[in-house]
């Protein structure tokens, strides 16, 4: 599969149905850890997302136009940390995708410039607990797979599979950012809800690849 605009319109597609998919375990676990609203937040930002897709009347030309729609999308229909956040990731994605179909070292300039997004936007190091404990094991994996001469669809597997694995790493942790850090010690034992969303953004990307 090559990683050009129609894939980057069915990875938002995927991420859209799973979202919906899994809105209420999203929102379990914010209800365990936040305020209960992580998957509503998603779930109404992603079919904007879709509506605004499905009412352009000239089919995106690039990946990046795809990924700008989807940032600022996101940002002006989700409310809260999620927003801003993944609005950034997607904004700065945008802008390092080229004209044409994304080779793996396309691939890993997307991830790290959603992680630098990420980062800028809520100052989190990794082992606060958030979506960064997602992205900063994605992108490291994304880098590994490259440097293997994985191809672009392995490299997105392997940072989908990097998320998921720090998804579930964020369970032991204590929260230090984000409202779930109000609840202390009391934040352990439950997954980041950011930071699963996070690995389902990323298995979307890999499993419309065809990876
Ligand atoms: P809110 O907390 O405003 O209700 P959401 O529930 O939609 O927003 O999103 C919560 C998620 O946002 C958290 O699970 C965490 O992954 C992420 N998050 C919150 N604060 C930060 C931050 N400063 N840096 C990175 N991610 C963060
Ligand atoms: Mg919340
Ligand atoms: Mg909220």
């Amino acid at each position: 599969m090559t990683l050009d605009v129609a894939w980057a319109v069915d990875w938002t597609r995927r991420t859209a149905e799973q979202v919906a998919a899994r809105r209420v375990e999203l929102t379990e676990l914010d209800r365990q850890i936040g305020d209960g609203d992580h998957g509503e937040n998603l779930a109404r930002g992603f079919s904007a997302v879709i509506a605004r897709l499905d009412a352009l009347e000239d089919a995106p030309a690039e990946v990046g136009d795809v990924l700008k729609l989807v940032a600022t999308t996101l940002m002006s229909t989700v409310g809260g940390a999620a927003g801003p956040l993944y609005g950034t990731a997607y904004l700065r994605s945008a802008k390092v995708t080229g004209v044409d179909a994304l080779d793996s070292r396309a691939v890993v300039a997307m991830l790290e410039a959603g992680l630098e997004g990420v980062v800028a936007r809520g100052k989190a190091s990794p082992g606060e607990k958030t979506m960064v404990d997602a992205w900063t094991p994605a992108v490291e994996a994304a880098v590994a797979a490259a440097d293997s001469g994985a191809d672009p669809a392995a490299v997105l597997a392997a940072a989908a599979d990097a998320a998921e694995a720090g998804a579930v790493a964020t369970i032991p942790l204590v929260a230090t950012k984000g409202r779930a850090s109000y609840l202390g010690e009391r934040s352990a034992g439950h997954a980041d809800p950011g930071a699963t969303s996070t690995a389902l953004v990323l298995r979307a990307a890999a499993d419309a690849a065809g990876a």
